[in-house]
């Protein structure tokens, strides 16, 4: 855990506007949040049916709110209006902050932040929501490497208070500061730490993870190690965690976590996730993973 350097909080700007990349589990979970506390938020995707299940999402959200009466009508639908989706940068010029949401993939990652740093403004902010990836190695790809931190929300993004604030090699106290009071704002508790692969969450979450995979090549039945998870007070176990994750980001997370920590996480190269991931079954996002869901 990094220690705030004193004061730091003083160099927060105002985030007036945000946009968030991708509009998949945690784009669209992104965008409700920072929509429903007042900040409006473009939302981008490259495809048009990733965005509609992102305002869906929101959309279900909302509905579920009015039916327990903790919004009213008027206010939905100004909630709903401040989700600006679109598949094309027009906008991006007037953004303060851009939480990249894209794939687990540093690639692509590297690629598309390199791409938004050319259309946004020359003090926005660029935030990654990476699970596992490096910010000081998402960063090389970066003109403004001071203007980029890390912004990691967990899922589902409406219901998890915890943010963490990762500070990169080069980020500014703006950059940091900004990316705190804007998690803030979106009524989430935002910790800053340092940099390094899985940050501090998921170096807790992945070797649990292996433990699970060591269990079920050892024969152990995975819908038994969910209910005695739950029994033991956890919300949900890892089988059924991995499908709410997607099949596909625990699998590339868990090889960035391999190649960060090779001691720690070698023996659990081959998992059931793998076998999953061959199959392509997804988890929740297409409707079957470790479980089938209608
Ligand atoms: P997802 O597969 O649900 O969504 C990714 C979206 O990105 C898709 O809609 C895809 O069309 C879009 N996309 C791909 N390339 C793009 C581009 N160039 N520009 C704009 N959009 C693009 O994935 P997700 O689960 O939302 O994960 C997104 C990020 O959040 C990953 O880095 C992941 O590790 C991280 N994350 C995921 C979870 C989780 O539980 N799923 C939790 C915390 C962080």
């Amino acid at each position: 855990l990094k220690r705030k350097a004193k004061g730091y909080e003083k160099a927060a700007k105002p985030v007036n506007m945000a946009a968030v990349l991708g509009a998949g589990i945690m784009g669209g979970g992104i965008a409700y949040q920072s929509a429903l506390k007042g900040t409006p938020i473009l939302m981008k995707d490259i495809r048009e049916e990733g965005i509609q299940l992102g305002l869906d999402e929101a959309a279900k959200l909302l509905v579920k709110r009015l039916e327990r009466k903790r919004i009213e009508p008027l206010e939905m639908a100004k909630v709903l209006n401040a989700i600006r989706p679109t598949t094309s940068y027009g906008d991006f010029g007037t953004v303060d902050i851009v939480v990249e949401a894209v794939v687990e993939n540093p690639k692509v990652k590297q690629a598309v932040l390199a791409e938004v740093e050319e259309q946004v403004g020359e003090s926005t902010i660029l935030a990654s929501n990476t699970s596992t990836i490096s910010i000081n190695h998402l960063a090389k790809a970066l003109k403004r490497p001071q203007n980029f931190v890390g912004m990691h929300f967990f899922n589902p993004v409406h219901m998890m208070p915890l943010v963490e604030v990762i500070r990169g090699e080069h980020s500014s106290d703006e950059a940091v500061a900004t990316t705190v009071a804007y998690a803030q704002k979106m009524g989430k508790n935002p910790i800053v730490v340092n940099d390094c692969p899985g940050f501090l969450v998921n170096r807790v979450l992945f070797p649990y993870f292996g433990g699970f995979a060591k269990l079920i090549s050892a024969g152990v039945d995975f819908t038994r190690i969910d209910k005695i998870m739950e029994r033991f007070g956890w919300p949900m176990g890892p089988a059924y965690l991995m499908d709410v994750v997607g099949i596909d980001t625990a699998h590339h997370a868990r090889d960035v976590m391999a190649e960060g920590f090779p001691d720690r996480m070698k023996e659990d190269a081959q998992t059931a996730v793998d076998a999953l991931y061959k199959a392509e079954r997804l988890g929740q996002k297409n409707g079957k993973g470790f479980y089938a869901y209608e």
